[in-house]
């Protein structure tokens, strides 16, 4: 596994990969790897014959008061996973290689952006599509892999490249989850014991709606109230809103469409997401 810090470097790995023919895929993350991650770059592994991975907290997509200065890293135990998982290609570029002085070009994404997380994370969608178009056009991937926990990153991303006519293919990879149902996510090692157990209830909300749905009911506001019913545990409920899989819009009256739950919440003061999907062509 070959570990580059700067774009210079990055460029010729990746040129020589080309030049081999290699059809290249791309996992952007922000470390702190788990599961999830893994399972990105093991779908990359298998869907390309060249895989690249970067590790980068981008700073633009945290709020003033969010965790940017406390986000977990543990660069070791990352890149031993990547080598372990067989990725080529490790980019950790520091803060001044991706932001250099004077930087001041953002990409702004429309609708898809404002409601759920947008309405919480002001600024939050501009970051992640500027830092990621950045990474595409320095890595130039084929394909690249998102996780449907962050089911609104996808959608600005997969909206960016269509609007963009970014040369790249967008695949995303189901939600891995822990034993209990809790999504995994690097966020979730902030959680206290008692934390963790109450933390669980926002995955079974979501099961109850699924369940729900795969029973027959398509009623938008009775699924709403299965995964809502289930929700004691969490300490501040910033939304639990039933929408449009695709673009986002609220879905109001019955399920005819490809549609997520989608929940965001604090508990204690960790911040959680996570979404299902109901797709009535499966149930
Ligand atoms: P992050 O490091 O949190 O920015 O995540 C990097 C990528 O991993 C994003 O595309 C996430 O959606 C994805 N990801 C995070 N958690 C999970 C999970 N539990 N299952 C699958 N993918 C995930």
């Amino acid at each position: 596994m070959r570990v580059v810090h700067n774009v210079a470097e990055l460029r010729i790995a990746v040129k020589a990969m080309r030049e081999k023919g290699f059809r290249i895929g791309f996992v952007p993350t922000m470390g702190f790897l788990h599961e999830g991650h893994a399972s990105l770059i093991q779908q990359c592994k298998n869907r390309c014959d060249a895989t690249v991975v970067s590790i980068f907290v981008n700073p633009t997509q945290f709020g003033p008061k969010e965790d940017l200065a406390t986000y977990p890293s543990d660069l070791e135990a990352d890149q031993s996973l990547c080598l372990k998982l067989g990725v080529n290609l490790l980019f950790l570029p520091a803060t001044a290689e991706m932001y250099p002085s004077a930087f001041q070009t953002f990409i702004e994404p429309g609708a898809v952006a404002e409601p759920l997380c947008g309405k919480y994370r002001p600024g939050h969608f501009r970051g992640v599509a500027t830092v990621v178009a950045k990474l595409f056009n320095m890595v130039q991937p084929d394909l690249a892999f998102f996780g449907q926990k962050d089911l609104q990153q996808t959608a600005v991303i997969k909206r960016m490249v269509r609007d963009l006519n970014l040369p790249v293919d967008i695949a995303v990879v189901p939600t891995l989850r822990e034993y209990d149902g809790l999504a995994m996510s690097s966020r979730n090692i902030y959680l206290s014991t008692d934390e963790r157990k109450r933390a669980r209830c926002i995955s079974l909300g979501l099961f109850a709606a699924e369940a729900a749905f795969m029973a027959g009911e398509r009623d938008t506001a009775s699924l709403l109230t299965r995964t809502n019913e289930c929700l004691w545990g969490v300490d501040e409920l910033q939304y639990c809103e039933l929408v449009d899989a695709q673009n986002l819009d609220p879905l109001v009256g019955q399920v005819d469409r490809a549609a997520a739950i989608c929940v965001a919440a604090y508990v204690g003061s960790t911040r959680l997401i996570d979404n299902i999907i109901l797709s009535p062509n499966q149930a």
